[in-house]
Formats: structure tokens, C-alpha cells, sequence
């Protein structure tokens, strides 16, 4: 599917270059239209050159598993959680040991003192 965008992409540009170039000093309305349609197929292309990281969006794990609470009103993830259970099953794990976020919470008293200081 990405291969296919792309050169779909790269169809519409050689050719909207190609018009272009052919365009003589005044150019008429049709050859004006041609060019806009073909300019649309490349934008379109091109926007959908982004959507093959598959159903996750993670660039880590396209293919895994999507978070069965992603998008469910009832129950909505914390900010910043995505799609990818993978990476939100760490970011839970995560939030539910803090310690691990903040290596210096950790030490000794006195060498929080320090670090903080
Ligand atoms: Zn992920």
C-alpha cells in the first residue's frame, strides 16, 4: 500500500512536470484544470504516504496490538497515552512505580539533599 502511494506520488509529480514544461506563454483554462488535477492526485498521494505505520500509528510496534481502552468515552487513558498497548502497558507500568521514573527519589536522604540541592 505505501509502495502504491508512492508511486502514485511520483506518477502525479513527473507528469504535472511534464505539463508544466509543456505549458506554452498562455496557457488556456483546460490546461490550467489539468494541471490543478493532477497536482490534487500528488497532494493526495502524499498525504497518505504517513498511514502505513498500520493500526497501532507506533513507530516501535505498527503491528501490534491496538489498546482496548483507546478511544472508549467511559473510560479514557491518561494524556499522552496512544493506540499502541505495547508502549501504554509500559507507560502504565510506568506510572504505577514512579520510583522507577525518578532513579534519585530512590537514594539516601542524604544524598537526595545533595541532589537536589
Ligand atoms: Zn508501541
Amino acid at each position: 500500500m505505501g509502495d502504491a502511494n508512492l508511486r502514485e506520488l511520483q506518477t502525479a509529480l513527473t507528469t504535472a512536470s511534464d505539463l508544466a514544461s509543456a505549458l506554452r506563454s498562455a496557457p488556456n483554462r483546460r490546461d490550467a484544470d489539468q494541471l490543478v488535477h493532477v497536482l490534487r492526485q500528488a497532494l493526495t498521494a502524499a498525504g497518505s504516504l504517513g498511514a502505513q505505520t498500520g493500526p497501532t500509528g507506533c513507530a516501535l510496534h505498527p503491528h501490534g496490538a491496538v489498546d482496548p481502552l483507546y478511544g472508549d468515552p467511559e473510560d479514557p487513558l491518561p494524556p499522552g497515552y496512544g493506540k499502541c498497548l505495547l508502549c501504554n502497558d509500559r507507560r502504565r507500568r510506568a506510572d504505577a512505580h514512579p520510583l522507577h521514573a525518578r532513579p534519585h527519589a530512590r537514594l539516601p536522604p542524604r544524598w537526595r539533599r545533595r541532589m537536589n540541592a
